[in-house]
């Protein structure tokens, strides 16, 4: 047998001639929207601080004050001796900013999706998951051994199909259906049909499960996201999030109803065996849900919308944003990693997004923007772009965009 080392440099060396190798490089400083790479002073055009609160002295103090107030760590689980008063503080805010009952936080929005969708499906059952979403739901999936199927990227057709396949081979049986998808799409910037989804999911007898990570601060009352932006906040049953974009800090939510937090306390084993999330990162949460729902929150959010609306128009004419993510589809990784080479040349961060993030002839550039940018950032970035002759069509808009 091979030794270790040299079976999996062999494998390292075939992703590299595909263009798949992937480097870490330290950040050696950072304000958010600006990095030190090597030496080299970038424009950040690739994190997930939508509303640019990363820095903000106000989260920064909450997380000091936490810090000697309660520690550098939660010491145990929840379940143990974990459960501080700051964790319970912050699950009623946001509860209460979702408009649902109840919530629960984990270590991360991976450890959520991986802990709240085995807790509810089991082997019997079935997962309906959008082609596109996250890793963390396929996982999740997976992980709950119940049998998986895909419809296609927010095609309701394709979606009724599977689920005309799950009510009948359901019958007069119990067996679960859980549709999974996200409310802004993390590799795309497009929304899920939100309202056409809870119909079908409610004519199905299926539950809804949606990932907000994209659309926390951007949409809907305070900030609170698309679901609720839509007034669905009682009609979809299982609402997670993370804490580490918008709210700036780390771990990961599912927000619902009693009996579903009750019950996920339970069973969600990611929730059960890790450690509670670390005191400095519960308070600079706490912190950023009290910006966002305030001028503050507003201001910046509508900073973000006007920068996305600005980036569109020069990358989709035509076409306004329906997130503050925006693609520029390339096709081949190495179109996508030559670009990204180009751009940082330029003095500009923006990563080639490949498979196995998206599928493997969309290799593209994901351009994010926050409320840290100028909208100078966004015009010199535009016209550092390399030429785009090789550029796939973009998407059809979506007709369930808000702004
Ligand atoms: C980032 C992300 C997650 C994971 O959240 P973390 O807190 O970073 O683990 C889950 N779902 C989506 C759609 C994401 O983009």
């Amino acid at each position: 047998m091979p030794e270790l080392d040299e079976t999996l440099a062999e494998e390292l060396a075939d992703w590299a001639a595909a263009g798949l190798r992937r480097e870490l490089r330290p950040v050696a400083a950072t304000t958010g929207s600006r990095l030190v790479v090597e030496g080299q002073d970038l424009i950040n055009f690739a994190s997930n601080d939508y509303l640019g609160l990363i820095h903000h002295p106000e989260l920064q103090e909450a997380a000091v004050q936490a810090l000697r107030d309660w520690g550098s760590g939660s010491g145990a689980s929840r379940l143990v001796s974990g459960s501080l008063a700051l964790h319970h503080h912050l699950e009623e805010s946001l509860a209460h900013w979702k408009g649902t009952a109840a919530a629960l936080t984990f270590g991360s929005g991976y450890a959520t999706a991986l802990g709240v969708i085995p807790a509810l499906i089991g082997s019997d059952d079935v997962v309906i998951l959008d082609k596109r979403v996250h890793a963390c739901c396929v996982d999740g999936a997976q992980l709950s051994r119940a049998k998986l199927r895909v419809y296609r990227h927010n095609d309701l057709g394709s979606l009724e199909e599977v689920l005309k396949w799950a009510d009948q081979r359901r019958g007069s049986g119990k067996s679960r259906i859980l549709i999974v998808t996200e409310s802004v799409f993390s590799m795309d910037g497009d929304q899920a049909p939100l309202p056409a989804l809870v119909e079908l999911k409610e004519r199905y007898g299926a539950w809804l499960m949606v990932d907000e990570a994209h659309s926390l601060g951007l949409f809907g009352p305070s900030g609170s996201g698309l679901i609720h932006a839509l007034e669905l906040n009682t009609r979809v049953e299982i609402q997670m999030g993370t804490l580490g974009k918008a709210l700036a800090s780390a771990g990961g939510y599912v927000a619902g109803s009693r009996s579903l937090i009750d019950f996920l306390i339970h069973r969600a084993r990611s929730f059960m065996f890790s450690t509670a999330p670390a005191p400095a990162a519960v308070a600079s949460a706490q912190t950023a849900l009290k910006l966002i729902q305030g001028d503050e929150g507003a201001r910046r959010c509508s900073r973000v919308w006007a920068l996305a609306r600005q980036l569109a128009e020069q990358l989709q004419p035509g076409r306004p944003p329906t997130s503050a993510i925006l693609p520029l589809i390339l096709g081949p990784a190495e179109a996508a990693v030559d670009a990204a080479a180009h751009l940082r040349a330029l003095g500009f961060w923006v990563p080639a997004i490949r498979d196995p993030t998206v599928a493997r002839d969309s290799a593209r550039l994901r351009f994010s923007v926050t409320a840290g940018h100028e909208f100078a950032d966004v015009q010199q970035l535009f016209g550092s772009l390399p030429p785009r002759s090789n550029m796939t069509t973009p998407p059809p808009v979506n007709p369930h965009s808000l702004q």
